[in-house]
């Protein structure tokens, strides 16, 4: 049995994680929930004080603003779209005989103007940008959503539907990649106070295709990405858990968002994943959190 079946087994049979029949698609217990909940207010102790507009999205987002995003040019082989039965009787009864026999009911249901968000921050860039320019001293917003991404596995570190906190920031190149240079800081020693281990490194996204491949090799040799890698199911092969993406002025650009003397606005988000966060902390310090190093259970504010 390789490492990654028996995290997935041991989180199964304690309860901590709740198997669907889906690879990637799971419940949580009560107690790991608890624990992104704890982990979140760590966050907001960090990131409490810098003044960040808090706004949630729910994980399904506008079809148009999707369409304008571009993810389908990137990520074709991640998105997942919501679609519906839109027929009327008629055509409920011949789906029913289609369910029925087995056939392939899904062919007739049509898309909605709702699509599942694949990072927290995608709903935010059009909803800022239709409130004009920025404040002088640029934007900074607090996001939490579910994800959506269409890549099944059984590392239990990479699931289909997941949370996402991220800060996004908006303004000067100076400012979103000074912005990113201390979450990056924060992140480093935000782990080290919940005792896991981490290292840095450049990143890139899974741009499709061969095309894509150029873009993966743009955004490394640029700096543009990087991760905070820790060890969930391989110490060889850690699992990234957080993100610091620097968008140059790609999405002001792409949206519309300018600075208040005009200027098209730099932005950078920086993303903690909240699964992959509690899946650290159980893969380092064990299944039970009562067990956990008191050090640990004191910065999560547990009592003891
Ligand atoms: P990976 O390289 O592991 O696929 P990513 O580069 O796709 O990660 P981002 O797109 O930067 O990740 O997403 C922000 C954060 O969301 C990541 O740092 C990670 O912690 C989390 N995340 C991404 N994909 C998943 C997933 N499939 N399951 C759980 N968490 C995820
Ligand atoms: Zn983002
Ligand atoms: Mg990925």
């Amino acid at each position: 049995m390789d490492m990654q079946t028996s995290l997935l087994d041991r989180l199964f049979s304690t309860g901590l994680l709740i198997d669907t029949g889906v690879e990637g698609l799971y419940g949580r217990s009560g107690a790991f929930e608890d624990v992104i909940a704890r982990f979140e207010r760590l966050i907001d102790a960090y990131g409490g004080a810098d003044g960040a507009e808090a706004m949630r999205f729910p994980p399904g987002m506008n079809r148009a603003h999707f369409e304008t995003s571009g993810y389908m040019k990137s990520f074709p082989q991640l998105a997942g779209t919501v679609h519906s039965f839109c027929g009327g009787e008629l055509d409920h009864m011949s789906l029913l005989q289609c369910m029925e026999v087995g056939g392939d009911w899904m062919k007739d249901q049509k898309p909605t103007d709702i699509v599942l968000t694949p990072a927290a921050c995608y709903p935010l860039y059009p909803t800022i940008a239709k409130r004009g320019r920025l404040p002088a001293k640029g934007g900074l917003y607090d996001l939490q959503s579910y994800c959506f991404r269409h890549e099944p596995s059984n590392d239990p570190a990479r699931q289909q539907l997941f949370r996402m906190r991220e800060y996004v920031c908006m303004g000067t190149q100076d400012h979103v990649t000074e912005f990113r240079q201390t979450w990056m800081d924060r992140g480093l020693e935000m782990m080290a106070k919940v005792g896991l281990d981490v290292t840095m490194d450049v990143a890139n996204d899974p741009f499709f295709g061969r095309a894509g491949r150029m873009l993966a090799n743009n955004q490394r040799d640029q700096n543009l990405k990087f991760e905070l890698l820790i060890p969930v199911t391989s110490a060889a092969k850690p699992t990234a858990c957080m993100s610091f993406n620097y968008h140059q002025d790609a999405f002001g650009a792409k949206w519309g968002l300018n600075l208040e003397n005009g200027d098209v606005a730099h932005t950078a988000c920086v993303g903690f994943g909240l699964e992959r966060i509690a899946l650290a902390l159980f893969a380092r310090h064990g299944l039970d959190i009562a067990l956990w190093p008191a050090e640990v259970r004191k910065v999560l504010g547990y009592q003891d």
